[in-house]
């Protein structure tokens, strides 16, 4: 409020104070203060009707659209600018709601699902995807705890990993056909956005894939072998006697090794992604496996490089011994392979900041960094030609990541052209068997 302003609302004070001070000096105290008590009286009687007023005024329902009261001088001062206040503010709350109301339209129209959880991990709200993917209802289930909603165990141990960096596939319980991706997505002050995707469609085309190649795989595995056991006889006996039938017959025993090659990793890949094949779990001795590895890796190497092993502990690792050897010596052989004779290749077990550590170094030619990103794709090469001749299959890398995956591990590659490579395998802590009181391994 002006200073202006005050001054005018007391006016009539400081009038009356006047009169009455004028009234004392004429007529005397008595009569004086009987005036000015009398004044007074009349006034908080005026200000006390006014406030009536504005009390019955603001109990109407919408008092910014009602009818002021008939009010003159301060009074209605007092109320035109509590109806610009109010009307003010009634029009911004339209304007929230009617944002609010559009936000809300525009999510329950997004083809995916989305439930908005609270700290305690209950429900806020949902759209009607989210309704029909986890059978939920709005009006019903505001407030309950989404795990008592959506009871797959792998949900529950999703939200409680508080790692949501990559989706979680389920299948639905209620609807065993709809397959459901779901991503957590924390926001606010703790809380979550749940999204469900419909992906029912492409698993199965996904599904079909794997088959197929499977299935071909499979197929051809036999019609392979019989060729193979056949050339080797024929190179055996050794009839055809000219030099172009020899170098055919190398050339077709080559190839035909080639695709047994080919065909076996395609079958430990569909193997590696059927969902259904669990992790065979056990104890893995993984200081036994790397010795067997570096004597398989020095007749591979044949002696044309240096080759080292360094156990740095000898703690074991749950999982399969079989993946987990078949994960290490594609390593292994890509190292012998790349790096050309001469060339120093190290194998090292360890552990780093509480998590298993297999480690292969070598010095040979290196990859630039754009493939980097791309080696574990399948049949993704540098260099197809230098690939094939050394026996590769393009598969190696994207069964070392899948077997990996499985064990919850993961690959790390530092590669430099012409500076050697190092393929870092990085096992979680709770993979880990450390035994308290063995002594250190003896090195070979
Ligand atoms: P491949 O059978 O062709 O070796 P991989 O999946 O094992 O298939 O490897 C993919 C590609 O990554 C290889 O073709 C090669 O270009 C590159 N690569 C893998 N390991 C190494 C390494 N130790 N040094 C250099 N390049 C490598």
């Amino acid at each position: 409020m002006h200073v202006s302003g005050l001054r005018q609302r007391f006016t009539s004070v400081i009038l009356l104070t006047i009169s009455s001070a004028s009234l004392w000096l004429i007529l005397g105290a008595i009569p004086a203060l009987i005036f000015y008590s009398f004044s007074l009286l009349l006034l908080s009687l005026h200000h006390l009707r006014y406030l009536a007023a504005l009390d019955e005024w603001l109990q109407t329902s919408a008092p910014a659209t009602s009818t002021l009261p008939n009010t003159t001088g301060a009074w209605g001062d007092v109320f035109t600018r509590l109806t610009r206040l109010m009307r003010s503010q009634s029009q911004s709350q339209q304007q929230l709601s009617t944002a609010l109301e559009r936000l809300r339209r525009a999510t329950s129209a997004m083809p995916e699902g989305v439930v908005i959880l609270d700290e305690s991990d209950r429900i806020e709200w949902c759209n009607p995807v989210a309704e029909q993917h986890f059978g939920l209802d709005f009006n019903r289930d505001t407030g309950q705890q989404i795990t008592y909603l959506v009871r797959q165990t792998q949900f529950a141990e999703y939200l409680a990993t508080r790692n949501y960096s990559e989706p979680l596939i389920v299948r639905q319980s209620r609807q065993q056909e709809l397959i459901l991706s779901l991503q957590l997505i924390p926001y606010g002050d703790k809380q979550k956005l749940l999204i469900s995707r419909d992906i029912t469609l492409l698993e199965r085309v996904e599904t079909m894939r794997r088959d197929f190649v499977a299935n071909v795989s499979h197929e051809l595995r036999t019609p392979l072998t019989v060729i193979g056991g056949f050339l080797e006889t024929l190179s055996e006996e050794d009839q055809t006697g000219s030099k172009i039938g020899k170098r055919a017959l190398t050339l077709m025993t080559d190839q035909t090794l080639r695709m047994q090659r080919l065909v076996e990793d395609l079958l430990a890949l569909s193997r590696l992604e059927n969902a259904q094949n669990q992790v065979r779990e056990g104890n893995v001795n993984i200081v036994e496996m790397l010795r067997e590895l570096y004597h398989e890796a020095q007749s591979l190497s044949a002696g044309r490089h240096h080759i080292n092993l360094k156990l740095d502990t000898d703690a074991q690792l749950r999982g399969s011994a079989d993946e987990l050897h078949s994960a290490f010596s594609n390593l292994v052989s890509n190292a012998i392979r790349y790096t050309p004779g001469g060339g120093e290749i190290l194998l090292n077990w360890r552990i780093e900041g509480g998590q298993g550590l297999f480690l292969v170094q070598d010095s040979g030619i290196g990859i630039e960094s754009e493939h980097l990103p791309r080696l574990t794709e399948r049949f993704y090469r540098v260099d197809r030609s230098r690939s094939r001749e050394t026996g590769g299959t393009g598969l190696g890398l994207a069964i070392v990541k899948h077997i990996l995956s499985r064990h919850q591990a993961h690959l790390e590659i530092v590669s430099e052209p012409r500076n050697g490579s190092r393929f870092i395998a990085r096992f979680p802590e709770n993979r880990l068997i450390i035994a308290q009181d063995n002594p250190m391994p003896k090195q070979p």
